[in-house]
């Protein structure tokens, strides 16, 4: 919604899961839907005397992510306690960064014209999760989550509609999951969105009080969430109204945002620095190495497709949707010589079969595909008898060559066998055949098509071409 007196201004903050197998300060399993409590240990469980030690593939994923988005990564950060109480928090504090975070500074690019800048990144650990709906009358926690490594991405207040919000969120997921820093499944939990919210009368710059929104689980409900509290505000500022600062809650039932709490001011945490926990050195080829090992991000490998590949851009947004097709796509390309093709197949009969069975597509290696491919090209199978070697493929481990062998799909350029199915075909379908004859050119296609059925396929369909319109021109 465009307001005519009112600018939205919005700030994000994401939480995401980092893709490790283990916790950010001990040994315990991270792995989604284990019984409750199983993945605990002295340290998350926060017995007396138990020490965290840092997990050095979690530092690496974030680093990754920091170097992902653009962002300045700090040779030293230091790791703070949040004291706050909470039942799913048995430290009752949150290990995290505060005034020394790991990373800051940054953007993400929503098209060619807008830059959503990147405030910073810290590193954290999650909390336990409270269960409501288990036992009548009682609360029970789970503390799986207890200890999980999380990065906060923070955005400026740079966003200025709902439709925006979505995009920034859109485009920072497709960013991390490409980057392997994180599986980003809202389902799962592994991402979650605050929404600072503010409403100012359009011309002026300052900014007014702001709302939180916590823990939107999904894009839509953010979308949503941001237009109720924005209305909110315009609405407050209309009846000259104050809007205090509070944590707001988004109930997706009811489609309506309720105040949770009064917003805590950092203060309240009483932040200090983790003394079980030296500050955080990453020296420069610590960086760089991570940098190194970064793939090229979907962006990038658009342009590319379209730039030296001659794929034009709608196929070249399919083909980056996901890095393993990009990859699979260029591997295939590659080995035949012939990206269009590649891409026609890729986007065509391989995203068919991937919906279908990801496993049975997956074991069509592109050298077999691109193998397949060249027998086309070669004039040995027609396109036709291909889309049928392909689906042969996807369940035996056979070279594409010997399946058509095998299943008589070889292509047929014989003149004396064309020449037969089309006389058959005229045969068969006089009165077709008489227009034809008699100048009705458009007739053709039907005809080649009648052929091409007969030979089940095999018969060479240029070949065909070119003898029907001899017969017409009474050759
Ligand atoms: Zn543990
Ligand atoms: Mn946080």
């Amino acid at each position: 919604m465009i307001h005519e007196r009112y600018e939205m201004v919005v700030g994000l903050e994401v939480h995401v899961q980092l893709r490790t197998k283990t916790k950010a300060f001990c040994r315990c399993a991270t792995a989604f839907g284990a019984a409750p409590n199983v993945n605990t240990c002295p340290v998350c469980l926060a017995l007396p005397g138990a020490l965290p030690v840092l997990n050095a593939r979690a530092v690496e994923l974030a680093t990754r992510a920091a170097l992902a988005l653009g962002c300045t990564v700090h040779g030293e950060s230091i790791f703070a306690r949040k004291n706050y109480f909470y039942p799913d928090l048995p430290k009752g504090y949150q290990i995290t960064q505060f005034d020394r975070p790991l990373a800051t500074g940054g953007a993400v690019r929503l098209g060619d014209t807008r830059e959503i800048a990147i405030t910073r990144i810290h590193m954290e650990e999650d909390a336990g999760k409270s269960v409501h709906d288990r036992f009548a009358g009682f609360t029970a926690i789970d503390l799986n989550r207890a200890g999980v490594p999380l990065v906060e991405i923070v955005s400026e207040p740079d966003i200025r509609s709902s439709s925006e919000a979505a995009a920034f969120l859109h485009a920072l997921r497709e960013i991390l999951v490409y980057a392997g820093v994180s599986d980003c499944s809202m389902e799962e939990g592994s991402l979650r969105v605050d929404a600072n919210v503010s409403a100012r009368p359009r011309g002026e710059s300052t900014l007014r009080t702001r709302t939180e929104i916590k823990n939107l689980n999904s894009f839509s409900n953010a979308e949503r969430a941001i237009e109720h509290e924005f209305a909110r505000h315009c609405a407050a500022y209309d009846a000259d109204d104050v809007v205090v600062q509070q944590t707001m809650l988004y109930d997706d039932r009811a489609d309506a945002v309720r105040s949770a709490r009064s917003k805590e001011e950092s203060h309240d945490y009483r932040y200090f620095p983790e003394p079980d926990l030296p500050p955080l050195l990453l020296d420069r080829e610590y960086v760089e190495r991570v940098r190194n090992g970064l793939p090229e991000f979907p962006a990038a490998r658009r342009a590319r497709y379209v730039r030296d590949l001659q794929i034009c851009p709608a196929e070249a947004d399919v083909l980056t949707a996901d890095r393993d097709r990009g990859d699979y796509f260029e591997a295939v390309a590659n080995l035949a010589k012939d990206a269009k093709t590649a891409a026609n197949w890729v986007i065509g009969e391989v995203m068919v079969a991937s919906n279908a069975d990801p496993e049975a597509a997956k074991s069509v290696s592109p050298q077999r595909l691109a193998d397949l491919i060249g027998l086309v090209a070669e004039g040995i199978v027609s396109n036709t008898a291909a889309k049928k070697i392909y689906g042969v493929m996807t369940h035996t481990a056979d070279a594409a060559r010997t399946i058509a062998e095998r299943e008589g799909l070889l292509q047929v350029g014989d003149e004396a066998a064309l020449i037969a199915w089309i006389s058959e075909v005229f045969a068969e379908n006089p009165a077709e055949a008489d227009r034809f004859i008699g100048g009705e050119t458009r007739l053709q296609g039907v005809l080649v098509g009648l052929v091409m059925k007969k030979s089940k396929g095999r018969a060479d369909p240029k070949k065909v071409n070119q003898l029907i319109s001899d017969r017409a021109a009474g050759r």
